[in-house]
């Protein structure tokens, strides 16, 4: 791993419904100066038609235990785990998938930061095959959203902008 991920703007967009696009902007915008976090639902992989809100754990757990936290909800994401298995286990009676994990950054990028990366490499990190998208504040408004996509040939991510359909 070296470094952040930055989208690669050559490749097309991916495109979602509005009301997704909408409802990240929302909960990215609510939760300033901390980062949001949540799952996407979706039929199959890379539909997202659905999202999902999850707390985020990270500043308790930084007030906690600031060694093994150092960062809090300003800067990192941890999301609640009661929040996310009982998302999966609805999403799978309704035969959706959880296709797409998202967070936001307040005052920086939508990048992938090689935290994130390491985040989504886990062993135990419960979505291996998800998609992760990206949401950047800065100053109160939503500049970008980006999807950082696993490329099985290299193991690494690929980075898109994620646009709303045209209606
Ligand atoms: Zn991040």
């Amino acid at each position: 791993m070296s470094g952040r991920i930055d989208v690669d703007r050559s490749l097309p967009p991916v495109a979602v419904p509005a009301i997704v696009w909408n409802e990240l902007r929302s909960h990215a915008l609510e939760t300033v100066p901390e980062e949001c976090c949540g799952l996407l639902l979706g039929k199959a992989a890379g539909f997202y038609e659905t999202v999902v809100r999850c707390r985020n754990e990270m500043t308790r757990l930084h007030q906690e235990d600031p060694l093994s936290h150092p960062r809090d909800g300003r800067e990192a994401f941890h999301m609640n785990e009661m929040d996310y298995v009982r998302i999966e286990e609805q999403a799978r009676e309704e035969r959706f998938q959880v296709t797409g994990v998202y967070h936001s950054h307040v005052g920086v990028g939508a990048y992938f930061s090689e935290l994130d990366q390491a985040f989504a490499l886990e062993p135990l990190f419960p979505f291996p095959g998800a998609d992760h998208v990206v949401i950047s504040v800065v100053e109160h408004r939503v500049r970008d959203i980006a999807v950082f996509r696993p490329v099985r040939a290299t193991g690494g991510f690929e980075g898109r902008v994620l646009s709303t359909e045209a209606p």
